[in-house]
């Protein structure tokens, strides 16, 4: 049973997490107490209803799906390498491109070279017959640390 809710350091709610899940949190001192059970002891803490984490967590990537989209974070997803010839690529395409409503995320850009990129201008790979090497992707927090 998911009966505890752990907010974070600034008071914002999280998630919730087992009552097992939640004494491991205090006993590790990540979390303390924030509201408990009434008259209600668990081991030396108080019974939690809610627990608030000592430190605060980003949760922009931490709980909600990946890291913010950048630039540099698209070239180092690709390895430099160009999405349309393999070459080494310095610049971002849109897949879609903006002009025509493309956005800045991780799936509608890829790394480019600048012939590639030139050449296809404003159009989408299907139109300018020039196929993608790979499907972009969201890239894991770990792949962006280690560029
Ligand atoms: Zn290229």
């Amino acid at each position: 049973m998911n009966a505890v809710l752990v907010l974070n350091a600034d008071l914002g709610p999280l998630h919730r997490v087992s009552l097992r899940h939640a004494l491991r949190m205090l006993w590790r001192q990540v979390a303390v107490v924030h509201e408990s059970e009434p008259d209600q002891a668990i081991g030396v803490w108080p019974m939690p209803k809610v627990v608030r984490l000592v430190s605060y967590v980003v949760t922009r990537w931490r709980y909600h799906g990946g890291p913010a989209w950048s630039r540099r974070g698209v070239l180092a997803r690709d390895q430099h390498r160009c999405a349309y010839c393999g070459g080494p690529a310095y610049t971002i395409d849109h897949v879609l491109p903006s002009s025509r409503g493309g956005r800045n995320t991780w799936l509608n850009t890829v790394a480019a070279c600048g012939g590639c990129n030139q050449r296809k201008g404003d159009r989408t790979p299907a139109e300018a017959r020039m196929p993608l090497r790979f499907h972009p992707a969201t890239p894991s927090w770990t792949v962006l640390a280690k560029r």
